[in-house]
């Protein structure tokens, strides 16, 4: 597809180079003919204008023909280079032509291949419950003496099933949420308060784990909105929370530096491999190695999503780790000014 798109940019390029060339070269050709011209005119009119005693081995008619034929010459040799020079210009912008629409179409054909794949990781983690769910309900249909508790037990597996859809859907909808027409949204947010929030929303499931969530933040305003900044930390919680160990603990500080507010979770945790850093926070990645991948739920979108709410209130998300002993989530974002 890109291919196609390559070959009519770099035509458009060298048509327009071309254009410009040829255009140059007959506006060239014009004054130098009649530069041409004249110059000749002065020559014959000079000869002319000599004295009769100077006697000449060629007549007058001789030298108007020779005036001729030197003219058409030296237009045509004129002609040639122009000709070669065009030839040069066309074989020279289009290789730099095709360079320049590879260099232009580049980013663009990876937003495309990016936005292809999303499409198809969305499109397969969605499948997968569906296909779940289709098989066992199939199972159960062939099964003539299924049971009351059978049903129940099929109905609540679909259920489960259900819970992930809706869980998929309401990722891949946030996603689509955060973008930059919630800044016109945008009031003063006090930092401590959407910790707070965080923290109650998250406690229940830290509870489960006897996992204890300690802050130290300070007074803080920052211009956003509020319930994405809630989402944010939750997400950070949750996770620090899901990958930790039973009566760890975890940290939130928030302080300012730099004219913007830092605000950090640490936790006591499995931590993230050097090798996996780098992608954690794209849409789908999960740390392959993770033994517990399988036991703890999660499509890979949480990050995503964490990073497309820093980066809409102008700030940005990074993370550190020691692996077996916990990692750090920073988020910077600028202070209201
Ligand atoms: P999910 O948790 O649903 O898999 P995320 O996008 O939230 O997706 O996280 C991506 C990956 O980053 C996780 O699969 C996990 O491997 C790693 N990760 C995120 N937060 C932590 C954490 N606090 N401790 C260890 N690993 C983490």
């Amino acid at each position: 597809m890109f291919h196609s798109a390559y070959l009519k940019l770099t035509a458009f390029y060298v048509l327009i180079v071309m254009i410009i060339s040829v255009s140059f070269s007959l506006v060239l050709y014009r004054i130098s003919s009649q530069e041409i011209g004249q110059g000749l005119n002065r020559q014959t009119s000079a000869i002319r204008s000599l004295p009769n005693s100077v006697h000449f081995s060629f007549s007058f008619d001789d030298l108007e023909q020779m005036r001729l034929e030197q003219l058409a010459t030296s237009s045509n040799r004129l002609k040639l280079n122009l000709i070669y020079f065009n030839l040069l210009i066309l074989v020279l912008s289009s290789g730099a032509s095709y360079f320049l629409a590879k260099r232009t179409l580049r980013p663009i054909e990876e937003m495309v291949d990016a936005q292809n794949r999303f499409t198809a990781d969305a499109s397969h983690e969605l499948r997968t419950p569906l296909t779940a769910m289709k098989t066992e309900i199939e199972i159960s249909m062939r099964d003539k003496s299924l049971s009351v508790s059978d049903v129940r037990q099929l109905l609540g597996s679909n259920l489960e099933e259900i819970g992930k859809l809706e869980y998929l859907s309401g990722a891949l909808l946030k996603l689509a949420r955060f973008k930059d027409d919630l800044k016109k949204d945008f009031r003063p947010v006090e930092i401590a308060e959407v910790i707070k929030e965080a923290t109650e929303k998250a406690s229940k499931l830290a509870n489960e784990k006897s996992i204890s969530i300690e802050g130290k933040v300070k007074k803080l305003q920052v211009l956003g909105d509020r319930q994405s900044l809630v989402e944010l930390l939750i997400i950070l919680l949750d996770n620090a929370i899901k990958y930790s160990p039973e009566k760890s603990t975890i940290s939130i500080e928030a302080f300012t530096k730099d004219k913007q507010v830092v605000m950090t979770v640490t936790d006591e945790g499995q931590g993230i491999k050097a090798s996996d850093l780098p992608h954690i926070f794209d849409r789908f990645y999960r740390a392959d190695t993770s033994r517990n991948k399988e036991k703890i739920a999660g499509y890979g979108l949480g990050l995503a999503i964490a990073k497309q709410i820093v980066e809409l209130h102008g700030g940005t998300i990074s993370a550190e780790s020691h692996p077996g002993q916990g990692s750090v989530f920073t988020i910077k974002i600028p202070l209201e000014s």
